[in-house]
């Protein structure tokens, strides 16, 4: 009788989950666990707490749906709430599991948690899924990874590598041992679904759940926005003028390679174009982070990155008003006040806040990466701090960082002044 543990991280999913198919394959017994950690609200150095309400909102959406399709699966559910590395090898002691499956997160915290299972004596069997091509397939090894993305997207569309097809949700799960009890803490209810909330397109059905995430790629790749994304891509308020997809990819509600399986077959129906090149283009940009988080590690969240420059400076009064959106700047001001109120930023006002932090304000990009993890119902570590590190100069871009003057992207971006009135007031952004 084989009794193990699959610890969900941030693959809230059953379709496409290639660590819970392995999990499921090896178990005859098998508790399903997801760990609320206090470090997620804990204190920033920067005077504010970690996690924020909208992504907090979103991820019990998640586990709400996931419940439910684990439920319908003839499994069970466990919401601890505790750290990770002290309530996982105290479940399995109860239950008399040796082995932990789960997926791997390329980040330092994430690293040192599946470090310290096993430490604790669990066999972790953790299972890169994470990406939209596989690692091995690459055409390089990740100490190879180049430097630069252009390098990287060049190399590997030269070598043909194209994601594995997306596999199938598990038609049933192992049962739970029926000796399981409940530690002190754990939640057997339902997360409960609290409220609407505020995605890049007003569907008051749409949630964090996978449920959710499958259909709202079906309505936009059946219909023809995917045909005209590099011309809309750049838009700052509105519906379908990018995909969408981030908040649903963060939590891993879905995966990038059932992203791509859709794209493809829109492709096949409404044909292939410069846009839907783009879309590929961009889920690059999401792997590459993924691919260079995993070669540096660590180094990536050190003040000065991957450069040598002399650490940034910080100026924590101005770094308050960006944060409160009271910078006095009003189209940057719009976008912070976006930002806070409704935990979503197009691609192109996150590049314009950060460069205005970095290069105008002369600020610490870490603070601002903080902000924005705090804020971002989509946050991703390796996309988040490699978007910041580019814009910064402190990473992977060969020019040494990227300035936007604000005037132009507003005049460029913003013409009508559309986005600056729905931003106005100045009360939205909360100071942290
Ligand atoms: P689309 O334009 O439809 O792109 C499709 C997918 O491609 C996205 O969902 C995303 O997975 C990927 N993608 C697109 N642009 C990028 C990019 N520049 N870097 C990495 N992946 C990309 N994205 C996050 O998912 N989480 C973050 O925490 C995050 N922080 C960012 C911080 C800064 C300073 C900047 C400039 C960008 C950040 N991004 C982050 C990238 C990008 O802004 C979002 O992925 C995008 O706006 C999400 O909207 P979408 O799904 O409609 O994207």
């Amino acid at each position: 009788m084989t009794v193990s543990i699959y610890w969900f991280r941030n693959d809230l999913r059953l379709t496409d989950n290639a660590a819970l198919a392995a999990a499921c394959a090896a178990s005859d017994e098998l508790v399903l666990i997801h760990v609320r950690s206090p470090d997620e609200t804990m204190a920033t150095p920067w005077g504010f707490p970690r996690g924020g309400p909208h992504r907090r909102r979103f991820r019990d959406q998640a586990l709400a749906g996931l419940r439910r399709g684990i439920v319908s699966r003839g499994g069970v559910l466990l919401c601890l709430d505790g750290k990770p590395e002290q309530m996982l090898p105290a479940m399995a002691q109860q239950i008399g599991a040796t082995r932990l499956f789960c997926e791997i997160v390329a980040a330092p915290e994430e690293m040192a948690q599946a470090a310290a299972l096993r430490e604790a004596g669990l066999d972790v069997r953790d299972v890169w899924q994470s990406s939209l091509l596989n690692p091995a397939d690459l055409p390089f090894d990740i100490d190879g990874l180049p430097e630069v993305f252009t390098a990287f997207r060049q190399a590997v569309e030269h070598a043909a590598v194209s994601p594995h097809p997306a596999s199938a949700a598990p038609a049933r799960l192992p049962p739970a041992p029926p000796r399981l009890e409940l530690p002190l803490g754990s939640d057997q209810q339902a997360a409960t679904p609290a409220g609407s909330l505020s995605l890049p397109f007003s569907n008051p059905t749409c949630d964090g759940s996978e449920t959710s995430a499958l259909a709202h790629l079906e309505r936009y790749f059946a219909s023809a926005a995917p045909q005209s994304y590099k011309q809309t891509r750049n838009r700052l308020m509105g519906v379908d003028y990018s995909t969408g997809v981030s908040p649903w990819l963060a939590v891993g509600a879905l995966s990038p390679r059932t992203v791509f399986q859709h794209l493809r077959a829109h492709e096949s129906r409404f044909g292939a174009n410069d846009s839907t090149y783009w879309i590929w283009f961009e889920l690059l940009w999401r792997d590459f982070f993924r691919f260079w988080s995993l070669k540096h590690g660590a180094r990536l969240f050190r003040a000065r990155g991957l450069g040598q420059q002399p650490p940034p400076g910080h100026d924590p009064q101005a770094f308050s008003r960006w944060c409160a959106g009271q910078t006095g700047h009003a189209f940057v001001d719009a976008g912070l006040r976006d930002l806070a109120a409704t935990g979503t930023l197009s691609n192109r006002m996150r590049q314009v806040v950060a460069s205005y932090l970095i290069h105008d304000l002369a600020c610490d990009w870490r603070a601002g990466a903080a902000w924005f993890e705090s804020r971002l119902t989509d946050y991703d570590v390796c996309s988040n701090h490699g978007n910041w590190l580019y814009i910064a100069g402190r990473g992977a871009d060969p020019r040494q960082g990227r300035r936007f003057n604000p005037d132009k992207q507003a005049a460029d971006h913003d013409p009508d002044g559309s986005y600056r009135a729905r931003w106005a007031d100045p009360h939205v952004g909360p100071a942290p």
